[in-house]
């Protein structure tokens, strides 16, 4: 007889994992929690894990940390899993760039996910905001007020997080080639992963082709083009619509979804899918048991349109900004 457990514990057992070059390995399927509201997160990252998602992508800015952890402590307590089971990741906000502000921004994020050391840190941005507690600070002239802080210096904190033990591993997010080089050359610990907007309309081939040959694996974000994001209009297009993608879904009785997080996948790339529904959750995990040809693979890539979903404008006037470049 399959025991119940079992049974619940299945797509854990058949999510591979990724090592990456310091040793440690990554669930390349994980959970995202961006814009799930305080009173339902909860529910959701439960039903995550007991789908057998291992992997939680966290932030500070997602302001629902403290419910995320909630959630957590109580599937270590009820003995779905135990801690080391659980891949989980927070980033440092842009607020919180000046070196003396990283060690205090990872223990806060420690505290509200109630935990003594996450699996991974990101830089979340590349650019930095004004450091005076709001998290988007507002100058004079009503624009987002930019700090000068150098994601350099604010690395140097990061390794130091990494040494004491706090992250098991440091990176990156919405960093371009040229912000990744500068980093490879003057870091001790290089970054794990570069956590970044992937999707057939964007693509992003050269940078992680780039990302790749500095033995770093990319992290996939909004890997269904983040439908319900903040400001979409109702002539953007939906990428879950699309009816080539559809049609490959067709062919293997699968989802346009589960096409698309098999794409990440199949790229090599570590995907971040959210939800907070309870059959979306389960369905997103479900992608095991098919695979995208190779031409079809072709297909999906070609679809690029170089569609950003998070450009981030309101920061386009900082020396960082990290999309003026091409790649
Ligand atoms: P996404 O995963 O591409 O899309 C999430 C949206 O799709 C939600 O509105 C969700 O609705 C809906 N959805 C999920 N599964 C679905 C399904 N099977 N059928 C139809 N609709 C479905 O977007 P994302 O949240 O932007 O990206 C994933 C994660 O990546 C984030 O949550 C976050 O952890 C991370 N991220 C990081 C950054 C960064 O700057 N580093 C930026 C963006 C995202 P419901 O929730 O209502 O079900």
């Amino acid at each position: 007889m399959v025991r119940l457990s079992k049974l619940l514990f299945n797509f854990a057992e058949k999510v591979p994992k990724v090592t990456f070059h310091n040793g440690q390995t990554c669930p390349v399927l994980g959970f995202g929690t961006w814009q799930a509201k305080k009173n339902v997160v909860g529910e959701a990252v439960k039903e995550a894990i007991t789908a057998g998602y291992r992997h939680i992508d966290c932030a500070l800015i997602y302001r629902n940390e403290t419910e995320v952890g909630e959630a957590i402590k109580a599937k270590i307590e009820d003995g779905t899993v135990k801690r080391e089971d659980l891949y989980i990741v927070s980033k440092l906000w842009n607020t919180m760039h000046r070196p003396d502000l990283v060690e205090p921004a990872l223990k806060t994020s420690l505290t509200n996910l109630c935990l003594d050391y996450l699996d991974l840190y990101l830089i979340h941005w590349p650019f930095a905001f004004k450091e005076d507690g709001d998290l988007f600070p507002i100058d004079n002239n009503r624009k987002l007020a930019l700090s000068n802080a150098d994601y350099v210096d604010t690395w140097k904190e990061m390794e130091k997080l990494n040494r004491k033990g706090l992250t098991k591993s440091i990176g990156v997010s919405n960093f371009n080639w040229k912000q990744l080089e500068r980093l490879n050359r003057v870091s001790a610990v290089k970054p794990v992963t570069n956590q970044i907007e992937i999707h057939p309309y964007l693509p992003q081939t050269r940078l992680v082709e780039f990302c790749k040959s500095y033995k770093m694996v990319v992290t996939a974000y909004s890997p269904l083009g983040a439908p319900a994001r903040p400001g979409v209009k109702p002539s953007d297009p939906v990428i879950m619509d699309d009816p080539i993608i559809k049609g490959i879904a067709q062919k293997h009785n699968k989802s346009a979804p589960q096409v698309l997080i098999r794409y990440g996948i199949q790229r090599g790339c570590i995907v971040l899918v959210k939800s907070v529904t309870k059959e979306r959750i389960a369905h997103n995990i479900d992608v095991w048991d098919f695979q995208i040809s190779d031409e079809d693979m072709e297909v999906l890539n070609s679809l690029d349109c170089n569609y950003r979903t998070m450009p981030f404008i309101d920061a386009i006037g900082h020396k960082d900004y990290p999309f003026r470049e091409e790649w």
